[in-house]
């Protein structure tokens, strides 16, 4: 099967080649009403502008640079992957509306669904006629996810969903979400993530509610999502039912890539934001504070070099991409208390005191999303290090 993607342009044969033919795309269609818009903490900006930006993408055959040619895709190598962020940050493309899609859920289906998922979702999710949340967390299962409660039963050709989602990013725009739910009680003795089921549910039906979680920047970019009888079609299960826990780790994995060399150019532009604020505000004569924007843009080379070195290893370090989210999420928080520092040495106007404080707030999360700091000093201690296992409730 083949997805619907046009090309604007004949593909290219060299890397440099690939970095002139993205530029001179984005060049064009960067427009201002979407140039920086959006990112952690600002999903709300620009939205409906974001969303025409991502099509333009899908358009230009761009969404799905990373999925296999026999998918749709472009099957780039990672390297051309890595180009492909490092120019969209360099353009101050905006923050990706169909990010979930098209790396979570675009993958998961072509590594694990069937011949007729991957028929009736890879099109759209490639041309982002349809967004996706991912409905993992619940009230009493964030780390410990196997622990999720909601709970699906096959009812003649539906499943039957009941349960409560929490902090589900982009639910109040989703048309999609995939759901863990437990169809089967673990075994005894057995691991708790069996009879676990990965299940796709439309959001639009009358047994979904989602309800908006107003967070501490005043934007609400998730929310709660309650599953009352909600339905979805009995073949609508990634991989086999009671064995989701396989696929909902993939889908984790999936996350985490090239992108994230993207994000670490976002950081630079961040910093670089900061430190015009405090060179226009004279905070960047203070000593104490010129030597934390040094040591700022120091760790930042060496977090770049080290995220690079890591995605070319073959195979990776162990537990690479543990060490990779604990160091961005140190360096974000610090930048955000580095930016309150600079904000109290000088009058910075309000556009830019309201951004950084949302930057410093909304880093908070850093630590907490996308598995927590402490999980991950866990995985590195008992994985790496050979710790002992850590006492399970
Ligand atoms: C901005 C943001 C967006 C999110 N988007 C989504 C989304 O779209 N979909 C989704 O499903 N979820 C989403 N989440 C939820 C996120 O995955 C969970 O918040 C995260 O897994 C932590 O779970 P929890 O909040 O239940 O905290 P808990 O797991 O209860 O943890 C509370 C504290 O205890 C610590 N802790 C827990 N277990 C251990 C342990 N074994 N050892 C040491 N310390 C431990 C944690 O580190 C944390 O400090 C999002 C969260 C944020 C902040």
């Amino acid at each position: 099967m083949s997805v619907r993607v046009s090309r604007e342009v004949a593909p290219v044969d060299s890397d440099e080649a690939f970095r002139i033919e993205i530029r001179d795309w984005l060049e064009r269609h960067v427009t201002d009403d979407v140039r920086g818009a959006g990112g952690p903490g600002r999903e709300s900006e620009a939205f409906e502008q974001r969303l025409a930006f991502a099509r333009r993408l899908a358009a230009g055959g761009w969404t799905t640079l990373a999925w296999p040619v026999a998918h749709g895709g472009r099957g780039a190598s990672l390297s051309r992957q890595v180009i492909f962020h490092e120019e969209c940050a360099r353009s101050g493309a905006p923050s990706r509306v169909d990010h979930i899609g098209t790396t979570m859920v675009g993958p998961t289906l072509i590594d694990h669904g069937s011949p007729e998922q991957r028929r009736r979702f890879l099109p759209a999710l490639a041309a982002v006629d349809e967004l996706w949340c991912q409905g993992y967390s619940e009230p009493g299962a964030g780390s410990d996810l196997a622990g999720v409660t909601t709970r699906a039963r096959l009812d003649g050709d539906r499943w039957v969903i009941t349960g409560q989602k929490v902090w589900t990013s982009l639910a109040h725009v989703a048309d999609w979400c995939f759901v863990l739910a437990r169809t089967a009680p673990a075994p005894p003795g057995g691991p708790r993530s069996a009879g676990l089921t990965y299940l796709l549910v439309p959001m639009r039906q009358p047994g979904v509610t989602v309800r908006p979680i107003r967070q501490l920047t005043g934007d609400s970019e998730f929310n709660e999502v309650f599953l009352d009888d909600a339905v979805t079609e009995a073949g609508l299960v990634v991989g086999e039912p009671g064995r989701g826990w396989r696929v909902a780790m993939a889908t984790l994995a999936y996350e985490r890539g090239a992108a994230t060399v993207g994000q670490q150019i976002g950081f630079q532009r961040d910093l670089d934001d900061l430190l015009a604020v405090a060179r226009r505000t004279g905070a960047a004569g203070d000593p104490a504070l010129r030597d934390r924007l040094t040591r700022a843009w120091v760790d930042l080379s060496v977090l770049r070099a080290h995220t690079l070195r890591v995605l070319r290893a073959d195979p990776p370090p162990p537990m690479s991409s543990s060490v990779i989210k604990l160091l961005w999420t140190r360096w974000r928080q610090g930048l955000g208390e580095l930016a309150m520092d600079v904000l109290a040495a000088g009058d910075a106007g309000p556009e830019a005191t309201g951004r950084w404080q949302r930057y410093f707030l909304f880093s908070r999360a850093d630590t907490i999303y996308g598995g927590s700091d402490e999980i991950q000093r866990g995985i590195i201690a008992e994985r790496v290090l050979g710790l002992p296992r850590q006492a399970r409730g």
